[in-house]
C-alpha cells in the first residue's frame, strides 16, 4: 500500500551459516540466527540505511550514551510455525507502537512502524529455517534501539541504532503447565506513576533484579510487584502483567501509568469479555487478595506475558506465610486461555479478533 515511500531494505547474506542448536537445547534466548536487521539514526539524516546483515557483533564507543544513562528500550514478540507450514505473528503492530511510547518517554526518535514492521518480517522470512517446529516452540524476536552518540554529557543523544534480532525458543512448559510461587515484595519497588514503569527500557529490569534475587533465596519463582508510593496496590509480577479469579469474577490491575500495558494482558482482557466473564480491570490492594484468600473465594492467579504466554501461580508468599492458590495444576480459567490463545497463535484456532499476521514464505 505505502510500501513505495518505504526505503528499501538492503539484504546482505551470511557467506557462512550456523549449525543449528538441538530443539531439546534452544531454552530462552541462548541461541541467535544468522541474519539480523539494523538501521542508523543521526540527527541530520534522520533514520536510514535499514539493512539485513549477517549477525555480528557491534562496535560502540566506550562513551556511547547508552552504557552511561541508559537511553535504551526494547520489544519481545514471536512468530509461530503453523501445522501447514506457515508464519504467523502476533499482533506485532502492538509491538510497534509500544517502541514508539517507550522511544518517546526517554526521549529518543521514534520510528516509522511500518519500516519496524517490514523489516522484521523479512528477517524472519530470511531466517524461517531456524523456527523450529516442535510444539510450543517459536522464533522470539528481540527489536531494541540504543543511543550510540559518543559524548558524555547528560543530555538526549544525537545518534542511535535500531537493531532486530532473533533467537529460537523451547517449550516454556517442558514438563507441562506448572504454577509457580511469588513472593509479594514489600521493599523494594520496581517503578513509581510519572517515572519510566510503563516504557520497556532497561533501567526498569535493572531495578528489578535484586528483589528477584531475594525471592529466589526463599524458594519463590517471580516477585510481585506492589505500587512504589504506599507498597498496598498490586501492580504486576516479575515482567507480567497480572490477572485474579476471585468468586465469580477476574480482576486486573487498570493501567496507572507505573507498570507496562501487555500485549498479551490486553488480548486476555478481550478474549474474557468474547466469552462474557465478569472482568474488571481497577485498584486493587494486596490486602484485598490475602482476604480473598482467606474467605476461600481466590480461586486462581496467572501472569501474562508474550514468554510464557499464560503462568499460572499457585503459590503467594507474603509476611513469611505461603498461601497455596489452586490445587497444584494451572486452573481451569487459565488452562482455557493457554489454549485458545497459543492456538490462535499457532493458526490451530480460529482467529475472530484478526490478532495474527501470516508472514508469506514465497520471496
Ligand atoms: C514485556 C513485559 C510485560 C508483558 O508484555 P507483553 O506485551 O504481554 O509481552 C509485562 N510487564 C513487563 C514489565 C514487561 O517488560
Amino acid at each position: 500500500m505505502n510500501e513505495k515511500m518505504l526505503p528499501p531494505i538492503a539484504i546482505e547474506l551470511t557467506k557462512s551459516p550456523k549449525a543449528r542448536p538441538p530443539a531439546d537445547k534452544l531454552g530462552f534466548g541462548k541461541y541467535y540466527t544468522d541474519h539480523m536487521f539494523i538501521m542508523d539514526y543521526d540527527t541530520d539524516r534522520g533514520w536510514h540505511e535499514p539493512r539485513i546483515v549477517p549477525y555480528q557483533p557491534i562496535t560502540l564507543d566506550p562513551s556511547a550514551k547508552v552504557f552511561h544513562y541508559g537511553q535504551t528500550v526494547f520489544e519481545g514478540l514471536k512468530a509461530y510455525p503453523t501445522a501447514d507450514g506457515r508464519i504467523l505473528l502476533f499482533r506485532p503492530r502492538k509491538n510497534a507502537e509500544r517502541l514508539n511510547r517507550s522511544n518517546e518517554r526517554l526521549s529518543m526518535p521514534t520510528l516509522d512502524e511500518e519500516i519496524v514492521l517490514e523489516g522484521l518480517k523479512q528477517l524472519v522470512k530470511i531466517d524461517r529455517d531456524w523456527i523450529p517446529n516442535e510444539p510450543g516452540t517459536s522464533l522470539y524476536i528481540r527489536p531494541f534501539v540504543i543511543a550510540t552518540e559518543s559524548a558524555l554529557g547528560v543530555a538526549p543523544s544525537r545518534e542511535y541504532k535500531f537493531m532486530i534480532i532473533l533467537s529460537p525458543v523451547g517449550m516454556y512448559y517442558a514438563g507441562g503447565m506448572k504454577p509457580i510461587s511469588i513472593f509479594v515484595e514489600s521493599k523494594y519497588v520496581r517503578a513509581v506513576e510519572g517515572g519510566v514503569g510503563t516504557a520497556k527500557t532497561a533501567g526498569n529490569y535493572a531495578a528489578s533484579l535484586k528483589a528477584q534475587e531475594e525471592a529466589a533465596r526463599l524458594g519463590c519463582d517471580q516477585v510481585l510487584w506492589l505500587d512504589g508510593v504506599q507498597r498496598k496496590y498490586v501492580e504486576e509480577v516479575g515482567s507480567m502483567n497480572v490477572f485474579f479469579r476471585i468468586g465469580d469474577k477476574v480482576v486486573t490491575p487498570a493501567l496507572n501509568g507505573s507498570f507496562l500495558a501487555g500485549v498479551t494482558r490486553d488480548s486476555v482482557i478481550q478474549m474474557l469479555r468474547h466469552w462474557e466473564v465478569p472482568l474488571e480491570e481497577r485498584a486493587i490492594t494486596i490486602d484485598e487478595i490475602v482476604q480473598a484468600y482467606r474467605e476461600g473465594r481466590l480461586t486462581e492467579i496467572f501472569g501474562t506475558g508474550t514468554a510464557a504466554v499464560i503462568s499460572p501461580v499457585g503459590e503467594l508468599c507474603w509476611h513469611g506465610e505461603r498461601m497455596k492458590v489452586g490445587n497444584g495444576s494451572a486452573g481451569e480459567l487459565s488452562a482455557r486461555i493457554y489454549d485458545t490463545l497459543t492456538g490462535i497463535q499457532t493458526g490451530k484456532l480460529e482467529d475472530p479478533f484478526d490478532w495474527t499476521i501470516a508472514i508469506d514464505g514465497a520471496e
